[in-house]
């Protein structure tokens, strides 16, 4: 197998030093780095080979047909340009959607740090235009508990001072108040999710804990219990202020999870059990990583423990000139070493981190193609190519910063309180 899990980086994401010491490809939760090529360079992500390999599905062209046709959503840039590209069971999802049967979206931040970065709001925003296309629940765990297990330094009261803040960014992000419920696992604890908790957890064996997370003799027993906390969150049965009380029925409601590629083992194990006791197992729908500043082959992060951290990623809280001197320092460039050579060769555009930043945040699918057109071929220098996506991500930052200033306590508690949801469902499903 290429992909490997790396026991060693469970306490906290490796150092860019320590990725680039595994030679083989390695995504999980834990860890996210490139293979090591022969001269020591990180390369980029091999995502077919992660398909293959996790045993999930590339999003094929009739797929989207399809979600076009039911839903009458162009497909987001996200799943235009194959950033949203792998699935498990999407098209069982949208058979409910068809029939007007139920199901919900789940997703989930770790409060790792009192602001998120913009890699960070690549599966939010796709999950607020697959929220809006399906008109349906969506439940956000935050699992503070998570970021206590896996880190040797934070506290409990750390962890969890910071979900108001991140409640806050996920919120700022735009999700409807009617269809949303945020909850802290800390907080959330207890009844019916407890329940599954245990029910999942009953059927996880040590020995499968290890094969699917690289767990050891040393790893602690929090940190290997706490895949049933993020599975159990997969189970409607969990939240019976939103689904109702009747398990036999709540039990069979499916979720659809939006998420990076590297949260897939866990819901791989989740899916197992669920078909063992006889619940709805979740569908899901895997995003590319944004990478670090530094270029392809690691994901942006901001748990690193290096003062290096702040060079590596935009934050949502970072200001204009923050963000220029961070593209124009750090970005990654697919330039060449010259002007001279450049305008004769052109750049790299499947290296060029400010170029693969646009892919991701600019909407206009004509500009792209005309700016890799102009760069490849040499008329587009460095410089230029770095002024563009500047510009976008001050846009793209400015926009959710106003948002975000407009998000108060007294919206976070609406958010994160228990409460019943409002959604239509599909109106145009037949009646069954
Ligand atoms: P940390 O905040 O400690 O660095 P993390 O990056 O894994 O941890 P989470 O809060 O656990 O962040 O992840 C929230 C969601 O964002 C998950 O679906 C995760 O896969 C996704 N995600 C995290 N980083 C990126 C990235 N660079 N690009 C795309 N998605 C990302």
């Amino acid at each position: 197998m290429a992909t490997t899990v790396n026991a060693e980086a469970l306490n906290e994401s490796p150092l860019p030093e320590a990725v680039a010491k595994e030679s083989k490809q390695s995504v999980d939760p834990y860890n996210v780095s490139g293979e090591v090529g022969e001269d020591g360079v990180v390369k980029a992500i091999d995502y077919s080979k992660l398909v293959d390999e996790f045993g999930t599905k590339k999003i094929e062209p009739a797929l989207l047909e399809r979600f076009e046709r039911l839903t009458g959503q162009k497909p987001h840039r996200f799943l235009r340009r194959g950033i949203v590209f792998s699935h498990r069971d999407l098209d069982l999802i949208l058979d409910r959607y068809e029939r007007g049967q139920p199901f919900f979206l789940y997703t989930g931040r770790g409060p790792s740090s009192d602001s998120v970065h913009v890699g960070h709001t690549v599966p939010f925003e796709f999950t607020k235009w697959l929220q809006e296309a399906l008109d349906c629940p969506l439940i956000i765990m935050l699992t503070d508990d998570e970021k206590y297990l896996f880190s040797d330094k934070r506290t409990v009261e750390e962890v969890q001072g910071y979900c108001s803040a991140n409640a806050k960014d996920i919120i700022a992000i735009g999700f409807d108040p009617a269809k949303t419920f945020i909850f802290s696992d800390f907080e959330f604890m207890g009844g019916a999710f407890y329940r599954n908790v245990v029910r999942l957890s009953k059927h996880i064996t040590l020995n499968q804990s290890r094969a699917i997370f690289g767990f050891n003799d040393s790893t602690s027993i929090g940190k290997i219990h706490f895949g049933s906390i993020q599975g159990a969150t997969s189970f409607a049965s969990s939240f019976p202020h939103i689904f109702g009380t009747d398990e036999t029925k709540t039990s069979l409601i499916p979720a659809l999870i939006p998420c990076a590629i590297d949260q897939d083992p866990y819901f791989r194990m989740t899916r197992d059990v669920a078909a063992r006791i006889h619940y709805a197992k979740p569908s899901l729908i895997h995003s590319k990583f944004l990478d670090a500043l530094q270029g392809p082959g690691t994901k942006m992060a901001n748990t690193l423990q290096s003062a290096s951290i702040d060079e590596s990623a935009i934050f949502m809280k970072d200001t204009p000139n923050q963000i220029k001197n961070k593209i124009n320092k750090y970005a990654f460039s697919g330039g060449k070493a010259t002007v001279e050579e450049h305008r004769e060769k052109g750049g790299d555009t499947s290296v060029d981190v400010s170029f693969l930043y646009l892919r991701f945040f600019l909407e206009d699918d004509e500009e792209l193609e005309k700016i890799r057109v102009a760069y490849e071929s040499g008329e587009l220098l460095t410089g230029d190519l770095k002024a563009i996506c500047i510009k976008e991500l001050q846009t793209y930052v400015k926009v959710f910063q106003e948002r975000r200033a407009k998000v108060d306590d007294e919206i976070v508690h609406q958010f994160m309180d228990r409460r019943p949801l409002k959604w239509a469902g599909n109106p145009r499903a037949p009646i069954v």
